[in-house]
């Protein structure tokens, strides 16, 4: 989180984040609006980037948002979440990520949601998805090793766990 990048409140759950963490609304005529760009200028409010939030604003009762405009947020987050390397490189020093299988392995049941390299070998995708499905855990395949490799500052990754429960909430 940089100094540039004042923290503000999720109306919704109160917590502080970084703006590039939430989407803004403000007011346009009694009415508010999802300002997808942060340049309304008018009184505004935030909210995670987060499906659970953002369908939480929608019985806010101090801030009048129609389902439009929601609507327009849920797509918004849709395409962002896509991008998971961004999502990753945020939380790369957090307690929250294992990478690599065997370390999966060794956290499974701690574990909400496998990002695995589009390239793993056959071997370890075979014994990966085994324990998954077993244990019922959500995976998406994304990029390759050497991606997931760069954000750990490893050579290459086959698949990232991540141990929160919120943060899988919101990849999927
Ligand atoms: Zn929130």
């Amino acid at each position: 989180m940089s100094q540039n990048n004042p923290e503000r409140t999720c109306v919704v759950c109160r917590s502080k984040k970084s703006k590039d963490e939430l989407f803004r609304f403000a007011e346009k005529k009694g009415k508010f609006v999802f300002d997808k760009n942060m340049d309304v200028q008018a009184r505004g409010a935030y909210v995670c980037k987060d499906a659970n939030c953002i369908n939480r604003l929608s019985k806010h009762k101090k801030y009048n948002i129609s389902i439009e405009e929601l609507g327009k947020m849920m797509a918004a987050l849709k395409k962002e979440k896509k991008d998971y390397l961004n999502i990753l490189s945020a939380m790369k020093s957090s307690d929250y990520l294992v990478f690599g299988i065997k370390m999966i392995f060794e956290e499974i049941d701690k574990i909400h949601f496998v990002i695995i390299a589009d390239d793993i070998s056959e071997k370890n995708d075979v014994k990966l998805i085994r324990i998954l499905d077993e244990k019922k855990i959500n995976y998406a395949y994304f990029s390759d090793k050497q991606k997931l490799g760069a954000i750990f500052s490893k050579k290459e990754v086959n698949a990232v766990g991540i141990k929160s429960k919120k943060v899988a909430r919101g990849l999927l």
